[in-house]
């Protein structure tokens, strides 16, 4: 299936809640789901039962645009999940948390998800050394993750580093002043900061 390109603020009123896919917008009062809290379309406002299929849908989709990734590779990531010692759901979100994308956005350089993937793309990253332009890699404990040599004095990076935002979760140490980052722990459950109850996603793969 083909990445969606449409307006994203129209995903987050069809979930019902902020998904902070802009960036700083997201923060302000110009946030759609402030102002219109309800789906868009015809129809949007009006209100429907919701079965328990529905919701489980809902949750998994709501994931997959929180972090930007087709189904395709939610699915994949349900089935490395399931594998894995632990609680699936809970092995889904560290899983989702370790892509680099992800990372790098946790790490502070990049206001969304979205903005941290094409940074990655166009190849201002590097993994222990060595260039990595894939989103979708996953990172390991003891990884470090830092900004290519040329890309630190690139303006538009340079611009980036200043309104540099800090990380949001302790399982990466962040370097600011030598813009790297290490990964000191595995992703932790509580320090993904949206509701997500992963179970109605693993009782829907699990069908
Ligand atoms: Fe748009 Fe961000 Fe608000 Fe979502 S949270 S509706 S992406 S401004």
């Amino acid at each position: 299936m083909a990445r969606y390109t449409g307006p994203v603020c129209r995903l987050c009123r069809r979930e019902g809640q902020k998904l902070y896919l802009k960036g700083d917008k997201c923060y302000t009062d110009k946030c759609p789901v402030a102002k219109r809290n309800y789906a868009p379309g015809q129809h949007g406002q009006s209100r429907k039962k919701i079965t328990e299929y529905g919701l489980q849908l809902r949750e998994k989709q709501k994931v997959r645009r929180y972090y930007g990734i087709q189904e395709s590779q939610m699915l994949k990531y349900f089935n490395m999940a399931d594998k894995m010692k632990g609680i699936t759901g809970e092995n889904l979100l560290k899983i989702l948390e370790s892509r680099l994308d992800n990372v790098v956005y946790r790490m502070g350089y990049a206001a969304s998800r979205a903005e941290a993937r094409q940074l990655v793309t166009h190849g201002h990253f590097t993994v222990n050394g060595k260039k990595v332009d894939i989103p979708s890699y996953l990172v390991k404990v003891g990884d470090e993750i830092e900004v290519k040599g040329r890309s630190k004095s690139s303006s538009r990076f340079k611009e980036m580093i200043e309104e540099h935002r800090g990380t949001t979760v302790k399982w990466i140490q962040v370097s600011p002043e030598e813009l790297k980052g290490r990964i000191v722990s595995e992703p932790s459950r509580e320090e993904v900061d949206l509701p997500i109850e992963e179970h109605l996603i693993v009782e829907l793969y699990s069908k």
